[in-house]
């Protein structure tokens, strides 16, 4: 308690804030790439401590909004084969796919069960011998080194019946393609999680080819305004650089061990992000020495055409270009209860953020 008290202590938090709206003497966007800081960004109402001249936008960091509708339309397909089971995350239970989410799928009579991680998945393949297991492996670069290991210990086994659907993603050509769309932003507030794994120097690219302020920061209400006010700063001095106010946690070089065991099982390829659409070398495609256990080779399914649900604007939220208060579905027939669109599934999603903390407003 003591340490999160530490990160919430209100006095630091009010002189963030006064040394912030000292500081911001003209309009500055920024926009959070990761769903964690989606959430404490509203949960901890920073918006409400920020100048007007501040604008904070979300991006594409939660890992089930931007999984792709076909990418579900093919778990749900799957889940009906026959001695097929799917693990896959909870979240993952209610995103609808083009006629079906996979928690519907189950309650047709499909065989899927959630998991907290790659290794239960395995666990499942070990003491299920007569079923083929099939692990549902979304996420960035925070989640993939447990699918590796996971991958390698399977392969070390030699099990027969286990796999993994993969749509791990890599974050920084995310962030590119949405510099290239011509996104209107100042800087970034760099995925904290994200990068204990690929180390801040993942990030380079920004300031040395676009110009813009990066900052990697924690979760907690100072870890967020120090980055606000470090962006602010950046752009003041019109030196944009990448930096780590999160040293408690993120190095430069990241953490080489996990990188090694995602090169070991992965190689860079190109992947369909929803609202962003198919970016190479923006996933992680399994390399040959693992393809026995890649799912989408194993399995072949029939995919319907993918229908993206009426009146959702998730693309539009997760690209930047508008937020959820902009769906007019958004708290009427879309709430967290009744999810028409990715977005409003996950704690980390903007839109179920936002019915969270902002709907009464
Ligand atoms: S409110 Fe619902 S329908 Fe609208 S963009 Fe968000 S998830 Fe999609």
């Amino acid at each position: 308690m003591k340490y999160v008290d530490e990160f919430r202590n209100k006095r630091h938090i009010a002189r963030l804030a006064a040394l912030i709206a000292k500081e911001a003497t003209s309009d500055y966007t920024f926009m959070e790439v990761c769903g964690g800081h989606t959430a404490s960004i509203h949960r901890f109402g920073i918006p409400s401590l920020l100048p007007p001249q501040i604008r904070l936008i979300s991006g594409p960091g939660c890992p089930v909004c931007v999984t792709a509708a076909r990418y579900i339309d093919t778990l749900v397909a799957l889940a009906s084969g026959e001695g097929i089971t799917i693990a896959l995350f909870g979240d993952l239970m209610r995103v609808p796919g083009t006629h079906q989410t996979p928690g519907e799928a189950k309650a047709d009579g499909g065989d899927v069960r959630v998991v907290l991680s790659a290794y239960e998945a395995l666990e499942l393949a070990r003491s299920n011998p007569g079923r083929k297991i099939i692990f549902s492996a979304i996420g960035f670069e925070t989640t993939a080194p447990g699918t590796a290991v996971t991958m390698i210990q399977a392969d070390r086994e030699g099990l027969a019946n286990f796999f993994v659907l993969n749509a791990h993603k890599v974050m920084p050509p995310a962030m590119e393609t949405i510099l290239k769309d011509g996104a209107q932003i100042d800087g970034f507030i760099c995925p904290g999680h994200v990068a204990v794994i690929t180390g801040s120097s993942a990030f380079e690219f920004i300031p040395q080819r676009y110009g813009l302020a990066c900052v990697v920061t924690g979760f907690e209400p100072t870890d967020i305004l120090s980055a606000v006010l470090m962006l602010v700063r950046q752009v003041n001095s019109h030196k944009p650089s990448v930096e780590i106010q999160y040293r408690r946690a993120v190095s430069v070089e990241g953490n080489v061990r996990a990188q090694g065991y995602l090169s070991e099982v992965f190689e860079p390829g190109e992947v369909e992000w929803r609202g962003l659409g198919v970016i190479p070398s923006g996933g992680m495609q399994i390399r040959d020495r693992y393809r026995r256990l890649d799912a989408a080779s194993a399995f072949s399914v029939e995919i319907p055409e993918t229908i993206h649900a009426n009146g959702c604007i998730c693309g539009d939220i997760l690209r930047g270009v508008r937020r959820p208060p902009d769906c007019d579905l958004f708290a009427s027939a879309c709430t967290p209860d009744h999810p028409e669109g990715a977005c409003m599934v996950s704690d980390e999603g903007s839109c179920n953020t936002w019915y969270k903390y902002h709907s009464h407003e």
